[in-house]
């Protein structure tokens, strides 16, 4: 996972981007470098720099959907199994093909979902409450065995056992088709209402 695929979405929070692709924020490098410079050993430097860094992230006013999937930067940093690609990435930050993203930014004239009445379309509505996914939610469920919550997801995918890969690429497997169908359905409402 690299900070330019993170960052396909120019939008998205330097915080949450750096968090996602677990590349050290510049200014935390260069400190990191100037500790080792006054004698500190590399595990030192490395304990005070996430530190700092889950501190900031804790804090930061931005990027708080992907906070709210992925709080613990360590946890993250160190599953070893999880995969992101373009479709993860727009769900893991909320921003996407979600109308609730396309409206902040002035692409449709509204957030509601083609689907749900009174719902704002966002990665959380996707996930938790939107009728189109109810077969997708009950499957993301039992792959979990507990209760759908945005942190419960992704910890049951990161979680090392009993089998760390099936647990992640099954997940991946499910978000990415929804994904692909809240593009689908926005392109078709936009040729829609275009004729
Ligand atoms: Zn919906």
């Amino acid at each position: 996972m690299t900070l330019r695929l993170i960052r396909g979405f120019r939008t998205i929070s330097d915080d949450a981007a750096h968090a996602l692709s677990g590349i050290t924020p510049i200014d935390l490098d260069k400190k990191g470098k100037y500790l080792a410079s006054e004698e500190h050993t590399q595990l030192e430097i490395r304990e005070w720099i996430r530190g700092v860094w889950q501190t900031r992230w804790k804090e930061s006013q931005r990027g708080r959907w992907t906070y709210k999937l992925i709080p613990e930067l360590t946890e993250w940093a160190d599953c070893e199994h999880k995969t992101v690609d373009y479709h993860m990435t727009q769900f893991l930050t909320d921003h996407g093909c979600f109308r609730g993203y396309l409206f902040r930014f002035r692409h449709v004239n509204t957030a509601q979902c083609l689907y749900c009445t009174d719902a704002v379309e966002t990665a959380k509505h996707i996930l938790l409450h939107c009728s189109r996914f109810v077969e997708e939610r009950a499957q993301l469920v039992a792959l979990a065995g507990s209760p759908l919550s945005p942190r419960g997801r992704v910890a049951a995918m990161m979680a090392e056992n009993p089998k760390p890969k099936i647990a992640w690429d099954g997940a991946h497997v499910i978000i990415v088709t929804m994904m692909k169908r809240v593009r689908k359905d926005e392109l078709a409402n936009r040729s829609q209402s275009e004729l």
